[in-house]
Protein backbone atom coordinates (compact mmCIF):
# COMPACT_ATOMS: atom_id res chain seq x y z
CA UNK A 1 0.00 0.00 0.00
CA UNK A 2 1.20 3.51 -0.51
CA UNK A 3 1.22 6.14 1.81
CA UNK A 4 -1.84 7.84 0.47
CA UNK A 5 -3.78 4.71 1.30
CA UNK A 6 -1.87 3.95 4.64
CA UNK A 7 -3.09 7.52 5.99
CA UNK A 8 -6.78 7.27 4.47
CA UNK A 9 -7.40 3.93 5.92
CA UNK A 10 -5.77 5.14 9.47
CA UNK A 11 -7.90 8.00 9.35
CA UNK A 12 -10.55 5.27 8.78
CA UNK A 13 -11.90 7.07 5.39
CA UNK A 14 -11.78 5.59 1.92
CA UNK A 15 -14.47 7.43 0.22
CA UNK A 16 -12.57 10.90 0.92
CA UNK A 17 -8.99 9.79 0.19
CA UNK A 18 -6.28 11.81 1.44
CA UNK A 19 -4.78 13.85 -1.64
CA UNK A 20 -1.30 15.30 -0.72
CA UNK A 21 -0.79 16.70 -3.89
CA UNK A 22 -3.82 18.86 -4.21
CA UNK A 23 -2.07 20.47 -0.92
CA UNK A 24 -0.48 24.52 -1.07
CA UNK A 25 2.73 22.33 0.89
CA UNK A 26 2.77 19.63 -1.59
CA UNK A 27 1.98 21.42 -4.44
CA UNK A 28 4.36 20.57 -7.48
CA UNK A 29 6.50 18.65 -5.15
CA UNK A 30 6.75 14.45 -6.09
CA UNK A 31 5.71 12.66 -2.77
CA UNK A 32 7.43 9.54 -3.48
CA UNK A 33 10.87 10.95 -2.18
CA UNK A 34 9.62 12.02 0.82
CA UNK A 35 6.91 9.17 1.99
CA UNK A 36 9.91 7.89 4.54
CA UNK A 37 9.97 10.89 5.73
CA UNK A 38 5.94 11.40 6.01
CA UNK A 39 5.89 8.10 7.60
CA UNK A 40 7.87 9.46 10.53
CA UNK A 41 4.86 11.66 11.02
CA UNK A 42 2.81 11.26 13.96
CA UNK A 43 -0.93 11.21 13.47
CA UNK A 44 -3.05 12.55 15.74
CA UNK A 45 -6.63 12.82 16.60
CA UNK A 46 -7.76 16.49 17.83
CA UNK A 47 -11.28 16.56 20.25
CA UNK A 48 -13.16 19.80 19.72
CA UNK A 49 -11.44 22.29 21.28
CA UNK A 50 -8.35 21.26 21.85
CA UNK A 51 -5.99 23.38 21.22
CA UNK A 52 -2.84 22.53 18.84
CA UNK A 53 -1.15 26.17 20.09
CA UNK A 54 -0.62 27.50 22.74
CA UNK A 55 1.34 31.12 23.41
CA UNK A 56 1.39 30.01 26.48
CA UNK A 57 3.48 26.61 26.04
CA UNK A 58 6.49 25.61 23.44
CA UNK A 59 5.70 24.12 20.23
CA UNK A 60 7.66 21.16 18.92
CA UNK A 61 5.71 20.51 15.84
CA UNK A 62 4.47 21.52 12.78
CA UNK A 63 1.42 20.12 12.22
CA UNK A 64 -0.60 19.52 8.44
CA UNK A 65 -4.56 19.12 8.94
CA UNK A 66 -5.84 16.35 7.10
CA UNK A 67 -9.09 16.51 8.92
CA UNK A 68 -11.39 19.43 10.28
CA UNK A 69 -11.23 22.96 10.43
CA UNK A 70 -9.16 25.13 13.23
CA UNK A 71 -9.63 28.86 14.34
CA UNK A 72 -6.79 31.41 15.04
CA UNK A 73 -7.23 33.77 17.98
CA UNK A 74 -5.13 36.35 19.00
CA UNK A 75 -4.98 36.96 23.27
CA UNK A 76 -7.59 34.61 24.10
CA UNK A 77 -9.83 32.00 22.49
CA UNK A 78 -12.78 33.57 23.60
CA UNK A 79 -12.01 36.27 21.17
CA UNK A 80 -13.20 36.30 17.62
CA UNK A 81 -10.82 34.38 15.36
CA UNK A 82 -8.41 36.33 13.09
CA UNK A 83 -8.55 33.39 10.33
CA UNK A 84 -9.77 29.51 9.99
CA UNK A 85 -7.34 27.11 8.90
CA UNK A 86 -9.03 23.54 6.98
CA UNK A 87 -7.81 20.70 5.15
CA UNK A 88 -4.23 20.75 3.48
CA UNK A 89 -3.31 23.72 5.63
CA UNK A 90 -0.75 24.05 7.87
CA UNK A 91 0.32 25.69 11.64
CA UNK A 92 3.21 25.81 13.75
CA UNK A 93 6.02 26.45 10.95
CA UNK A 94 6.51 29.94 12.72
CA UNK A 95 7.93 28.38 16.40
CA UNK A 96 9.93 25.39 14.23
CA UNK A 97 11.89 28.78 12.96
CA UNK A 98 12.50 30.76 15.33
CA UNK A 99 12.10 28.23 18.08
CA UNK A 100 9.53 30.78 19.80
CA UNK A 101 6.86 29.97 21.31
CA UNK A 102 3.53 30.15 18.69
CA UNK A 103 2.00 33.72 18.33
CA UNK A 104 -1.43 32.47 18.14
CA UNK A 105 -3.95 29.96 19.79
CA UNK A 106 -4.95 27.40 17.50
CA UNK A 107 -8.52 25.69 18.30
CA UNK A 108 -9.98 22.73 16.66
CA UNK A 109 -13.60 23.65 15.66
CA UNK A 110 -15.06 20.02 15.90
CA UNK A 111 -13.03 16.70 15.71
CA UNK A 112 -10.08 16.97 13.85
CA UNK A 113 -6.70 14.96 12.39
CA UNK A 114 -3.85 16.19 12.07
CA UNK A 115 -0.05 15.32 10.88
CA UNK A 116 2.48 16.40 13.40
CA UNK A 117 6.06 16.67 11.98
CA UNK A 118 8.92 17.22 14.34
CA UNK A 119 11.35 19.65 13.79
CA UNK A 120 14.14 17.63 12.00
CA UNK A 121 11.91 15.59 10.20
CA UNK A 122 11.03 19.17 8.79
CA UNK A 123 14.23 20.31 8.11
CA UNK A 124 15.08 16.95 6.46
CA UNK A 125 11.85 17.48 3.91
CA UNK A 126 13.34 21.21 3.58
CA UNK A 127 16.55 19.64 3.02
CA UNK A 128 15.34 17.31 0.27
CA UNK A 129 12.61 18.95 -1.43
CA UNK A 130 13.06 22.14 -3.28
CA UNK A 131 9.28 22.22 -4.23
CA UNK A 132 8.24 21.69 -0.42
CA UNK A 133 10.33 24.12 0.57
CA UNK A 134 9.47 26.67 -2.24
CA UNK A 135 5.99 25.89 -0.72
CA UNK A 136 6.92 26.54 2.86
CA UNK A 137 8.14 29.80 1.76
CA UNK A 138 4.82 30.93 -0.07
CA UNK A 139 2.93 29.97 2.88
CA UNK A 140 5.11 31.90 5.37
CA UNK A 141 4.55 34.81 3.27
CA UNK A 142 0.99 34.32 3.58
CA UNK A 143 1.13 34.35 7.15
CA UNK A 144 3.72 37.43 6.87
CA UNK A 145 0.80 38.96 5.20
CA UNK A 146 -1.71 38.12 7.67
CA UNK A 147 0.25 39.22 10.25
CA UNK A 148 0.14 43.14 8.33
CA UNK A 149 -3.52 42.27 8.23
CA UNK A 150 -4.02 41.93 11.84
CA UNK A 151 -1.87 45.03 12.93
CA UNK A 152 -3.59 47.26 10.61
CA UNK A 153 -6.61 45.96 11.63
CA UNK A 154 -5.82 45.89 15.49
CA UNK A 155 -4.58 49.94 14.74
CA UNK A 156 -8.27 50.70 13.02
CA UNK A 157 -9.82 49.35 15.52
CA UNK A 158 -7.84 51.09 18.06
CA UNK A 159 -9.06 54.14 15.88
CA UNK A 160 -12.59 53.73 16.38
CA UNK A 161 -12.12 52.91 20.26
CA UNK A 162 -10.37 56.40 20.67
CA UNK A 163 -13.21 57.70 18.73
CA UNK A 164 -15.59 55.79 21.22
CA UNK A 165 -13.93 57.44 24.05
CA UNK A 166 -14.45 60.60 23.17
CA UNK A 167 -18.63 59.90 22.68
CA UNK A 168 -20.66 59.90 26.52
CA UNK A 169 -22.13 56.68 26.31
CA UNK A 170 -26.15 58.24 27.64
CA UNK A 171 -26.60 61.06 25.85
CA UNK A 172 -24.63 60.19 22.19
CA UNK A 173 -23.07 63.86 22.66
CA UNK A 174 -18.96 64.40 22.76
CA UNK A 175 -18.07 64.54 26.09
CA UNK A 176 -15.72 66.28 28.27
CA UNK A 177 -12.82 64.32 27.30
CA UNK A 178 -13.58 65.47 23.73
CA UNK A 179 -14.04 69.21 24.72
CA UNK A 180 -10.66 69.30 26.33
CA UNK A 181 -8.90 67.82 23.06
CA UNK A 182 -11.11 70.78 21.14
CA UNK A 183 -9.64 73.17 23.82
CA UNK A 184 -6.26 72.23 23.36
CA UNK A 185 -6.15 72.88 19.60
CA UNK A 186 -8.07 76.32 19.79
CA UNK A 187 -5.44 78.51 19.67
CA UNK A 188 -6.00 82.45 18.99
CA UNK A 189 -5.49 81.99 15.06
CA UNK A 190 -8.12 79.16 15.03
CA UNK A 191 -10.14 81.32 17.63
CA UNK A 192 -10.03 84.31 15.32
CA UNK A 193 -11.72 82.11 12.47
CA UNK A 194 -14.37 81.80 14.00
CA UNK A 195 -15.20 84.86 15.89
CA UNK A 196 -17.14 86.12 16.81
CA UNK A 197 -17.50 82.91 19.20
CA UNK A 198 -20.00 82.49 21.84
CA UNK A 199 -20.45 80.01 24.78
CA UNK A 200 -23.21 78.49 26.27
CA UNK A 201 -23.60 76.51 29.67
CA UNK A 202 -26.91 74.47 29.84
CA UNK A 203 -27.84 73.03 33.17
CA UNK A 204 -31.01 71.17 34.00
CA UNK A 205 -32.63 72.61 36.93
CA UNK A 206 -34.01 70.29 40.24
CA UNK A 207 -32.49 67.91 38.78
CA UNK A 208 -31.43 66.07 42.03
CA UNK A 209 -35.17 66.49 43.20
CA UNK A 210 -36.16 64.60 39.70
CA UNK A 211 -33.95 61.55 39.96
CA UNK A 212 -34.95 61.57 44.16
CA UNK A 213 -38.93 61.61 43.23
CA UNK A 214 -39.00 59.70 39.93
CA UNK A 215 -35.51 57.72 39.83
CA UNK A 216 -32.16 57.60 37.92
CA UNK A 217 -33.51 55.21 35.38
CA UNK A 218 -36.18 58.00 34.29
CA UNK A 219 -33.38 60.85 35.54
CA UNK A 220 -31.44 59.12 32.52
CA UNK A 221 -34.50 59.23 30.04
CA UNK A 222 -34.12 62.75 30.53
CA UNK A 223 -30.97 63.59 30.22
CA UNK A 224 -30.99 61.67 26.79
CA UNK A 225 -33.97 63.73 25.74
CA UNK A 226 -32.79 66.75 27.01
CA UNK A 227 -29.55 65.82 24.69
CA UNK A 228 -31.21 65.01 21.39
CA UNK A 229 -33.92 67.79 21.78
CA UNK A 230 -30.48 70.31 21.76
CA UNK A 231 -28.59 68.71 18.99
CA UNK A 232 -31.73 68.45 16.86
CA UNK A 233 -32.19 72.66 17.67
CA UNK A 234 -28.42 73.39 16.91
CA UNK A 235 -26.86 74.45 13.26
CA UNK A 236 -24.81 71.96 12.18
CA UNK A 237 -21.56 73.84 13.26
CA UNK A 238 -22.13 74.37 16.41
CA UNK A 239 -21.34 72.16 18.49
CA UNK A 240 -22.86 70.68 21.84
CA UNK A 241 -21.07 68.53 24.23
CA UNK A 242 -22.04 66.98 27.78
CA UNK A 243 -19.61 69.00 30.34
CA UNK A 244 -20.05 66.70 33.51
CA UNK A 245 -23.33 65.43 35.67
CA UNK A 246 -26.71 67.50 33.96
CA UNK A 247 -24.66 69.64 32.59
CA UNK A 248 -23.80 70.40 28.78
CA UNK A 249 -21.93 73.29 26.93
CA UNK A 250 -22.47 74.60 23.44
CA UNK A 251 -20.14 76.40 21.26
CA UNK A 252 -21.41 78.73 18.82
CA UNK A 253 -19.43 79.67 16.11
CA UNK A 254 -19.57 82.97 14.07
CA UNK A 255 -22.17 83.82 16.50
CA UNK A 256 -22.76 87.07 18.68
CA UNK A 257 -24.69 87.20 21.98
CA UNK A 258 -27.67 88.52 20.56
CA UNK A 259 -27.73 85.23 18.25
CA UNK A 260 -26.83 83.00 21.26
CA UNK A 261 -29.67 84.20 23.12
CA UNK A 262 -32.22 83.63 20.34
CA UNK A 263 -30.60 79.86 20.18
CA UNK A 264 -30.67 79.66 24.13
CA UNK A 265 -33.81 80.21 24.30
CA UNK A 266 -34.89 77.87 21.22
CA UNK A 267 -33.14 75.26 23.34
CA UNK A 268 -35.33 76.42 26.49
CA UNK A 269 -38.46 76.06 24.34
CA UNK A 270 -37.47 72.67 23.51
CA UNK A 271 -36.83 71.23 26.25
CA UNK A 272 -39.53 72.62 28.11
CA UNK A 273 -41.86 71.15 25.73
CA UNK A 274 -40.40 67.56 25.99
CA UNK A 275 -43.22 64.99 27.26
CA UNK A 276 -42.18 63.06 30.05
CA UNK A 277 -44.44 60.57 31.17
CA UNK A 278 -44.52 58.11 34.62
CA UNK A 279 -46.20 55.61 34.91
CA UNK A 280 -48.65 56.48 32.17
CA UNK A 281 -49.11 60.39 33.44
CA UNK A 282 -47.00 63.19 31.96
CA UNK A 283 -45.02 64.96 34.41
CA UNK A 284 -44.26 68.82 34.91
CA UNK A 285 -41.56 69.75 32.03
CA UNK A 286 -38.45 69.46 32.95
CA UNK A 287 -36.63 72.83 32.63
CA UNK A 288 -32.62 73.83 31.84
CA UNK A 289 -31.05 77.05 32.64
CA UNK A 290 -28.57 79.25 30.33
CA UNK A 291 -25.43 81.07 30.67
CA UNK A 292 -24.12 82.77 27.82
CA UNK A 293 -21.01 84.39 27.12
CA UNK A 294 -19.29 85.41 24.31
CA UNK A 295 -15.35 85.78 23.53
CA UNK A 296 -13.85 88.85 23.49
CA UNK A 297 -11.35 88.09 21.06
CA UNK A 298 -8.25 88.18 23.11
CA UNK A 299 -8.75 86.06 26.55
CA UNK A 300 -8.10 82.29 27.07
CA UNK A 301 -10.81 80.64 25.99
CA UNK A 302 -11.11 78.93 29.59
CA UNK A 303 -11.93 82.57 31.09
CA UNK A 304 -15.13 82.53 28.64
CA UNK A 305 -16.05 79.10 29.63
CA UNK A 306 -16.37 80.54 33.32
CA UNK A 307 -17.90 83.58 32.73
CA UNK A 308 -20.48 81.33 31.01
CA UNK A 309 -20.76 78.99 34.38
CA UNK A 310 -21.26 83.14 36.10
CA UNK A 311 -24.05 83.63 33.99
CA UNK A 312 -25.83 80.32 34.50
CA UNK A 313 -25.45 80.63 38.51
CA UNK A 314 -27.41 83.83 37.84
CA UNK A 315 -29.60 82.43 35.56
CA UNK A 316 -30.06 79.78 38.45
CA UNK A 317 -30.48 82.01 41.08
CA UNK A 318 -32.74 84.56 39.31
CA UNK A 319 -35.63 81.57 39.11
CA UNK A 320 -34.16 78.99 36.71
CA UNK A 321 -35.94 77.73 33.20
CA UNK A 322 -34.34 81.05 32.04
CA UNK A 323 -30.97 82.80 30.48
CA UNK A 324 -28.72 85.00 31.62
CA UNK A 325 -25.64 86.31 30.19
CA UNK A 326 -22.06 87.94 31.35
CA UNK A 327 -20.29 89.85 31.39
P1 LIG B 1 -29.97 73.09 40.05
O1 LIG B 1 -31.27 73.52 39.50
O2 LIG B 1 -29.40 74.11 40.99
O3 LIG B 1 -29.00 72.72 38.99
O4 LIG B 1 -30.28 71.81 40.91
P2 LIG B 1 -29.85 70.33 40.63
O5 LIG B 1 -30.56 69.44 41.56
O6 LIG B 1 -30.00 70.04 39.19
O7 LIG B 1 -28.30 70.41 40.89
P3 LIG B 1 -27.34 69.54 41.79
O8 LIG B 1 -25.96 69.89 41.33
O9 LIG B 1 -27.66 69.70 43.25
O10 LIG B 1 -27.64 68.07 41.38
C1 LIG B 1 -27.36 67.58 40.13
C2 LIG B 1 -28.04 66.24 40.04
O11 LIG B 1 -27.91 65.69 38.73
C3 LIG B 1 -27.46 65.25 40.98
C4 LIG B 1 -27.46 63.95 40.23
O12 LIG B 1 -28.33 63.05 40.85
C5 LIG B 1 -28.02 64.30 38.87
N1 LIG B 1 -27.24 63.65 37.83
C6 LIG B 1 -25.99 63.94 37.41
N2 LIG B 1 -25.61 63.07 36.46
C7 LIG B 1 -26.63 62.22 36.28
C8 LIG B 1 -26.84 61.08 35.44
O13 LIG B 1 -25.98 60.67 34.64
N3 LIG B 1 -28.03 60.45 35.51
C9 LIG B 1 -29.01 60.87 36.37
N4 LIG B 1 -30.15 60.22 36.37
N5 LIG B 1 -28.83 61.91 37.18
C10 LIG B 1 -27.67 62.56 37.14
MG1 LIG C 1 -28.92 71.11 37.76
MG1 LIG D 1 -25.28 70.93 37.82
Amino acid sequence: MGLMDDLSSAIGSNDDEINFSEMPLFNDVEIEPLEVLLRQCVMQNIVDGELILDPGEGNHFFYLILRGVFSVHLDSTSNLPIATLSVGECVGEMSMFDGKNPSAYVKANGTAIVLAMDSATLWEMIDLSHGFCRNLLHILSKRVRMGNTVVTDSLLIQEQHKRDATIDVLTGLQNRRWLNDLLLRLDQVSLDDIAPLTIMMLDIDHFKRFNDNYGHQLGDEVLAKVADVMQRRLRPIDKIARYGGEEFIVILPSSTVSAAKIVAERLRQGVESLRIMNEGKPLVPVTISIGISQWNGCQDIESTISSADKALYEAKSHGRNRFSCYP
